[in-house]
Formats: structure tokens, sequence, C-alpha cells
């Protein structure tokens, strides 16, 4: 007998960074969309510009913008404390939609001084700005600074190593964007994902030499599943109905926060489009204008969703496609956000299908 059986969440660890749950009673697609939703669309704070105002480091000025810019920022709340750029009313950045870092650091000695994200500090926003917005008050004190930014118990990133005699003073302005834009927005350090650990349904085509058993060793997720029987007959018509998530998170959210936006996320997108798929009531005034004519009918409208999963699927053929995104200046303007090309979580999200596969888990039964 088919029974309806609510969605039941059971979260196995849980810590600031890190939480390891199990989904039960949803559809596959709805299980992976959700992933994707924490990876790919929750907004955070990323350094976005960088003014260059000395460099007589070792590093191109392209390189440090670029590593600056994957440096995580703390973004608790940030889809309702802060504005996209594009949406705000201001004209070059204001302190609804920019965070200002600066760092300015000079070695005296005769020692090899290493600048690292500690050395930013949150800068005034000189705007100019008398617009009111409650954004503000829902940001925590740290908004916007470096994750782990004094705390004994966080190394901090690494951005450039000095000598004596030689400087960087560097100011970025963070602003509030999507991984599908570029990777450093992304929350998610890695999300693991996996259902069926016995491969029961036989989703997964395992190669092995002489012993399939020995040779693919069972997850600890087996163990909360039933082993198939050897007498046992396949059942094409069987679903899987279990997943195992394991979300890590870069400290710019904290896990439970990525987990809790990544279902409101996944909410408005399917509201939104069942939204767009109504037909609009029609009002008095569209009664009066006749149809037009069908060989007239103009180009299909491209929604937002479209346009997203356009860019989205583009990144199978190269990291050079975060690179070109829509609105990003190219050139020295914006080098963090240019700077995509070749970047280590770039790599990861730009590279060959199968290789992508294999950035976010293993190929044993980790699903893309
Ligand atoms: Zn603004």
């Amino acid at each position: 007998m088919a029974q309806e059986l609510d969605p039941i969440v059971r979260i196995r660890e849980l810590e600031r960074d890190r939480v390891n749950f199990v989904l039960e009673n949803v559809d596959l697609s709805v299980a992976n969309s959700f992933r994707r939703v924490m990876m790919a669309d929750l907004p955070t704070v990323a350094i976005d510009m960088v003014e260059i105002e000395a460099n007589t480091t070792v590093l191109p000025d392209e390189f440090i913008a670029h590593r600056l810019g994957m440096v995580p920022l703390v973004s608790a709340n940030c889809d309702e404390a802060m504005r996209y750029t594009r949406d705000c009313s201001c004209l070059e950045g204001c302190r609804f939609c920019s965070v200002i870092l600066t760092l300015h650091v000079s070695c005296q000695e005769s020692i090899t001084l290493d600048i690292t994200s500690n050395h930013l500090e949150l800068g005034a926003m000189d705007d100019g700005m008398d617009e009111e917005g409650d954004e503000l008050s829902k940001r925590p004190n740290n908004f916007g600074m470096p994750v782990g930014k004094n705390d004994p118990g966080v190394a901090p990133v690494l951005i450039c190593k000095i000598r004596k005699g030689q400087e960087l003073k560097v100011k970025c302005i963070a602003k509030k964007g999507i991984a599908k834009e570029h990777a450093k927005w992304s929350p998610c350090s890695a999300v693991a994902f996996e259902y069926d650990p016995h491969n029961r349904l036989r989703h997964t085509t395992y190669w092995y030499e002489t012993d399939i058993k020995s040779e693919w060793p069972l997850s600890e997720n087996a163990k909360e599943e039933q082993p198939v029987r050897d007498d046992e007959l396949f059942d094409y018509n069987a679903k899987p109905n279990k997943y195992y998530m394991d979300v890590e998170t870069d400290g710019s959210l904290g896990a439970q926060e990525v987990v809790m936006k990544g279902l409101q996320e996944l909410q408005a997108k399917l509201a939104n489009l069942i939204l767009g798929l109504k037909a609009p009531e029609p009002t008095a005034e569209d009664e009066m204008i006749p149809p037009p004519p069908s060989n007239m009918g103009g180009p299909p409208p491209t929604s937002a969703w479209g346009g997203a999963t356009t860019q989205w699927s583009g990144a199978g053929s190269g990291a050079a496609s975060w690179g070109t995104s829509p609105g990003a200046p190219a050139g020295w303007g914006s080098p963090a956000r240019a700077a995509g090309w070749g970047s280590p979580a770039a790599g990861q999200w730009g590279a060959s299908p199968s290789a992508a596969a294999g950035g976010w888990g293993d190929t044993s039964g980790w699903k893309v």
C-alpha cells in the first residue's frame, strides 16, 4: 500500500561549520536541488574590487586581488542585511551594498613577514547617502570581517609574504553575490551527498577486476540500510528515499544557516516558478485589445531563472565562463572578479563534467 510520508531530517552531527544529516521521504530530484541551492544560490559577501595603492611585493597586483577575493568574510544573515549593488539606488557603492576593507603592511626588519587575512581592517564608507534602510541593523558586529579574525583557534588566510623594504597597501570593496556568478561567493567548501550505499537500485555500475566487494568498500552510511541478499530479486520500480548529506562551510555562514536558508531559497524558487506558470487574470483593458497575429509573437521572454541556468551550464566548458559573466567589467576594474581564471575553487567548478564530479566527492556513489 502506497503511503504518503512527510519528509524527515535527522541530524547526526552538528558543529559550527559542519552538519551531517539524513534526509528521508523526498524525491531524488528534491534532495539534489537542495544540495545545489546550498552550494550556489545563497548570498555571501566577498571582495569584488581591489584598489592597489602600493605593491612592492613579489606577487603581481592581479594575483593579490584574486587571493583577496577568495578570503571568506563573515556573511551571517547576508540575504537580509545587505543589498546587491545592482538593486541599490546608489551610484558607486554605499554602506547598504558595499563593505570597505583596508590593508597596509610594510616590513622594516630583516625577516620574512606573512601578510594574512588578519591584517584586513574594516573601513568606514564615506558615501554621503542619507537614505534610510534597516539592513544595517540586521548585521552582526563582525559582518564583513575575515572569518576567524583574531580568533587564535582559526588559522588566518595567507595572502603574501614580504621581506625588508617591501610594502602592500590596498583598499578592497566587498559586495554581495552568489556562487553562480563566481565560486568565491559560495558559503560551502564541500557538500557530500550519497544515497543507496548498497547500490540496491543499480544506479551505479562498478568497474572491478576480480572481487567487487573488496574493491569497492562500503561507506559508513551503509550501516543505515539492509544489505542486498544474494537471492533478492531486483525491483526495477524502487526509488531512492534516504539521502546522506554532509555540509561543510568556509565559515562565512554557519552550517545551520546554510541548511535553513537553502530550504528557504528552494521554496522561493518553486514559488516563483508556480507564479510564472499561472496564466494572468484577464483585465478589462486586455479584452479591448485584439490579440496579435500568431506570426508576430516576438521572441519568447527570458526569465531570470532561465538566464541563470544557461550561465550555470556554461561552466562545464571551462573556467573562462565565470570571467565572462554578463555585467562583469573586464580588465583592471574588477581584478578580483576577473581573476576567476585558474583559481582552485573556480577550477573545481569549471573543469570537465567528470572532473567536476571528482571535485565534490569521491567516485563511489557521490552524485554530481
Ligand atoms: Zn549602494
